[in-house]
C-alpha cells in the first residue's frame, strides 16, 4: 500500500484534478491519498490558503468578510462545474466556510486555523466527489474521524503521539481514501493547522502510521535538484538521497518538501518518492534510509538568507565552566532560539534567524545582557548573513571536499564569515554576506558538478 499526497498546484483546477484522479486509479497501491488546498493555478494567481487568510483577517478586524468568503466558494465553485459535479457539493462548501465565518473569534489562532483548514477540508471532499460521480469508490475522511490529534499551538502544531495508533483505522476502509492535509484536533476537539506546507507532514504521518511501503509526494517538479534552478541552469537532478541528506537541504532553502515532513517516515522506515503530477513517468527522487555512495560525492547545494551572527570574546573563554551555557540561557530567557555555534579558545559566535529580534530595542537588549552578564571583552552582531550548505554522504570520513569548497569560493572571491561541518559530518556549511550568497551557490555546484 502506498500513501499518495498532493500538492496545491495539483489541485488548483478541475484540469489538475483529473491528472490527480487519473495517477490515483492507475495504481490500485494509492489507497490513502492526502490533498492540499487548491493552490496556484498560475504564476499571479493567490493560494486558496491565502484567500482563507484574507477572509480570516477581515472578519477579526471588522466583523464582516463576505466579499472574501465569495471569492473562496467561488474557486472552488468553478472546480465543481469544470468537473460537472452537481450543485450540492458547492451548497456544502459554502454551509461549511459560512459556519467557520461564525466561530468565536476571542482567540484569534485558534479561529484563523479554523478558517485556513477550510482550503484542504473542501478540496478532500471535492476530489471525494469527484471519483465517485466517475464511478469509484472514494471516501472522504476527516482528521477528527481518524484521531488525527494535534498539540494546541495553533499555527504551528505538532502532532500527538496516540495519533499514529488511531489513524490505523483508516486500514479499515475499502476503496480509495481522501485524507485533507494540514490540519488535525486538539484535545479539546478545536482545529489546529500545522506550519504552512504542511500537507507534506500530514502525509508522513499517515504513510508512517499504516506503515506503507512508499510514501509519494506528488508536486510540480521532476525531481529534488542539486541546485536550485532558477540559480542554476539545468541542474542535475538526484534520483536518490537519504532521509539526513534532504533534511539538511531543506533546512537550508530546498522548499521542495516541508523541513518537517521526514520526521515520521524516517522513524518507520518509509521510503519517500518525489513526483510530478504533470509529468508522472519520471520516476522523480527516492528518499531512503541507505543508499550507495563514493567518497567525496556531493549530491546538493542549498542557500538560505536572513541570518546574523552574535560574536562574543572573551580571554580564556576555554577555561570558564559554564559559559556557553550561560550564555545559551540569555538566548533561552529572551526565547530566542539558535541555529549553530562554532567557537575558538576565546570566541564564540551564536547564528540566528534574524527575524526573531522584532526590534532593535529588543536585539540591543540582548547584547547587553551577554556583554554585562558574562563579563565578554567584546560583543557585536553581523546582520544580512546567508548560509549556504554542501550536503552528501559521501563527504564523511573522507578528505578534500573542504578544500575544493574553499578554494571555490576564494576563487568567486567570496569571503566566509564562518565555516562550520556539523557533527554529522554530511553538511559543510558557510556563512556568506547575503548579497554574495547567489554567486556562492554557482561556484560550489560548478565546483562538484561541471567536471
Ligand atoms: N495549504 C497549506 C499552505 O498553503 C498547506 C499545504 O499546502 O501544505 O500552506
Amino acid at each position: 500500500m502506498k500513501v499518495a499526497k498532493f500538492g496545491g498546484t495539483s489541485l488548483a483546477n478541475a484540469e489538475q484534478i483529473k491528472k490527480v484522479c487519473d495517477i490515483i486509479l492507475s495504481d490500485s497501491d494509492r489507497r490513502v491519498i492526502v490533498v492540499s488546498a487548491p493552490g496556484k493555478r498560475d504564476k499571479q494567481d493567490t493560494k486558496v490558503t491565502d484567500l482563507l487568510i484574507a477572509c480570516a483577517k477581515k472578519q477579526l478586524e471588522t466583523g464582516s468578510a463576505s466579499d472574501e468568503l465569495e471569492a473562496v466558494v467561488k474557486r472552488f465553485k468553478d472546480i465543481a462545474d469544470d468537473l460537472k459535479l452537481d450543485g450540492s457539493i458547492v451548497t456544502e462548501i459554502r454551509k461549511d466556510l459560512e459556519e467557520r465565518l461564525k466561530l468565536d473569534t476571542s482567540h484569534e489562532g485558534m479561529f484563523m486555523d479554523a478558517m485556513k483548514a477550510a482550503g484542504e477540508d473542501n478540496s478532500a471532499k471535492l476530489v471525494a466527489a469527484y471519483l465517485n460521480s466517475i464511478g469509484h469508490k472514494a471516501h472522504y475522511i476527516s482528521p477528527k474521524q481518524a484521531g488525527l490529534l494535534m498539540s494546541s499551538e495553533f499555527g504551528n502544531a505538532q502532532v500527538l503521539p496516540e495519533s499514529y495508533e488511531n489513524l490505523k483505522m483508516l486500514n479499515d476502509y475499502d476503496g480509495i481514501i481522501i485524507f485533507p492535509g494540514f490540519f488535525g484536533y486538539t484535545l479539546e476537539d478545536k482545529v489546529a493547522t500545522f506550519p504552512r506546507g504542511g500537507s507534506d507532514i500530514s502525509g508522513s504521518i499517515l504513510a508512517a502510521a499504516l506503515n506503507v511501503d512508499l510514501y509519494e509526494n506528488f508536486t510540480d517538479v521532476d525531481a529534488v535538484y542539486a541546485a536550485h534552478p532558477g540559480l542554476v541552469h539545468n541542474p542535475v537532478a538526484i534520483s536518490e538521497l537519504t532521509y539526513r541528506e534532504m533534511r539538511e537541504l531543506s533546512y537550508a532553502g530546498f522548499s521542495v518538501l516541508h523541513e518537517d515532513t521526514l520526521v515520521p517516515v524516517f522513524m518507520a522506515g518509509v521510503p519517500v518518492c518525489i513526483k510530478n503530477t504533470n509529468n508522472p513517468t519520471v520516476p522523480g527522487t527516492k528518499i531512503v534510509l541507505k543508499r550507495d555512495f563514493t567518497p567525496n560525492h556531493v549530491v546538493g547545494i542549498a542557500s538560505d538568507s536572513g541570518f546574523c551572527c552574535i560574536y562574543v570574546s572573551k580571554f580564556m573563554m576555554n577555561r570558564e565552566v559554564g559559559f556557553g551555557r550561560k550564555l545559551l540561557q540569555i538566548l533561552e530567557e529572551e526565547g530566542i532560539s539558535y541555529e549553530h555555534t562554532p567557537s575558538g579558545i576565546d570566541n564564540i559566535s551564536v547564528i540566528l534567524k534574524q527575524s526573531q529580534f522584532k526590534t532593535a530595542a529588543v536585539e540591543q537588549k540582548i547584547l547587553d545582557r551577554i556583554k554585562n552578564e558574562l563579563n565578554c571583552d567584546d560583543v557585536s552582531i553581523e546582520h544580512n548573513l546567508a548560509i549556504v550548505i554542501i550536503v552528501g554522504e559521501g563527504m564523511k570520513n573522507t578528505v578534500g571536499t573542504a578544500a575544493r569548497a574553499t578554494s571555490a569560493l576564494a576563487k568567486a572571491s567570496i569571503s566566509l564569515e564562518m565555516i562550520n561541518q556539523g557533527s554529522s559530518e554530511i553538511t559543510m556549511m558557510f556563512a556568506v554576506k547575503e548579497e554574495e550568497s547567489n554567486k556562492a551557490v554557482i561556484s560550489l555546484y560548478n565546483e562538484f558538478f561541471h567536471k
